[in-house]
């Protein structure tokens, strides 16, 4: 396997080439880098112009991660972190006991130091805890409704990359904090998601069925995080 970064006057973007035992060319576009995997003796001239013939859909990819990259949530004092869907306005506010104070569209840092990597921490801190409160309620709630309530074993959190709730075998059921900056309804529609495996494992019709019973209108709030997830994610690389 081989590695190169590249650049053609032919294309407007460089990118990364990989050669490695295999038989087709792949193109990838993630972090706003591109990406070439390609058989080892794939010439020059062939990977050009596949590069070229996907040049448009290529650019357009990039640019859909800059913007992105754009959105993503920064936490200082003065900018607006959502909560519950709303905008609310960080304001920070120097003091030895650290913590987080939510006043309407206010929330308040108390903290003692001001650094992003500290803001991050206690929000994260702060988020969690109200995730533990809501989520796990509302879990309890949907699976009573379902009368599933004897098969949930137990609600956790882990901040994961790739997912926003997961429902494991044996009952327990999984959700990232950061999803409680999202409007409620999309937050119900997450845990109407899960909870709705613990009758049936897997995405069948009867599955979404199911999910429809909880939360009718689950397809728009599906788009909605689908679209929107990424605004709730801070730094590079998550
Ligand atoms: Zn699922």
């Amino acid at each position: 396997m081989s590695l190169a970064t590249l650049k053609s006057p032919a294309l407007p973007f460089p990118f990364e080439l990989t050669r490695s035992r295999r038989k087709t060319l792949v193109v990838y576009v993630k972090g706003g880098k591109v990406e070439v995997r390609c058989p080892l003796r794939a010439s020059n001239e062939w990977i050009l112009s596949f590069l070229k013939g996907a040049s448009q859909w290529i650019q357009k990819q990039l640019e859909v991660q800059r913007h992105k990259q754009r959105e993503r949530l920064v936490i200082t004092d003065n900018r607006f972190v959502p909560f519950l869907g709303k905008p609310r306005l960080v304001q920070v506010i120097l003091s030895t006991r650290q913590k987080v104070v939510l006043r309407d569209e206010y929330l308040y840092f108390f903290v003692r130091e001001n650094t992003s990597k500290n803001l991050e921490r206690i929000f994260n801190n702060w988020l969690l805890r109200q995730a533990k409160e809501y989520m796990a309620t509302q879990t309890i709630k949907y699976a009573r409704l379902l009368g599933v309530e004897p098969k949930l074993k137990d609600v956790v959190f882990r901040r994961t990359k790739t997912k926003w709730g997961h429902c494991c075998q044996d009952g327990t059921i999984q959700y990232n904090w950061l999803a409680m900056m999202a409007p409620p309804e999309v937050i119900n529609y997450l845990i109407a998601h899960e909870t709705s495996h613990l009758r049936h494992l897997n995405h069948s019709a009867q599955f979404w069925n199911t999910v429809a019973q909880l939360c009718p209108n689950y397809k728009e709030l599906r788009h909605w995080l689908g679209e929107n997830g990424h605004r709730f994610w801070t730094g590079e690389g998550e």
